[in-house]
């Protein structure tokens, strides 16, 4: 399997997820989102933390997209999917509330694991 395919069952899977929840008007579209590995981007000081950053089209992960697991993937889907909805304000957001209480940031961890098949009781 290619990577793009990959990236395409992938991204599937992780909308089946958030398609789940109601916290936005309409479901996440996956039309233009691409899902790519990036490992360069993470040796950036403000970005080593992170395994995957979402911008409104482009997932890019530190690993490569065959190792990503489905939580981190549904995790930055929720992003695009956010900013489908609040395309300034969401990014915007983090230069005010910062990243770890981020109202974004807990919602998008909120839905990898609610949506999390291993947890069917939503803890
Ligand atoms: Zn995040």
């Amino acid at each position: 399997m290619t990577d793009a395919r990959r990236a395409g069952v992938a991204l599937a899977r992780a909308k089946e997820r958030l398609d789940t929840l109601d916290w936005y008007p309409a479901p996440v579209r996956l039309r233009r989102v691409r899902l790519l590995s990036a490992p360069w981007l993470f040796r950036l000081p403000w970005l080593r933390r992170f395994d995957g950053y979402a911008t409104w089209t482009v997932i890019l992960l530190r690993g490569p997209v065959a190792e990503a697991s489905d939580d981190l993937v549904t995790h930055e889907l929720c992003h695009v999917w956010q900013m489908q909805h609040r395309p300034l304000a969401m990014p915007l957001s983090y230069l005010w509330q910062g990243y770890a209480n981020n109202r974004y940031e807990v919602q998008a961890r909120r839905a990898a694991a609610i949506t999390a098949p291993d947890r069917p009781d939503g803890a």
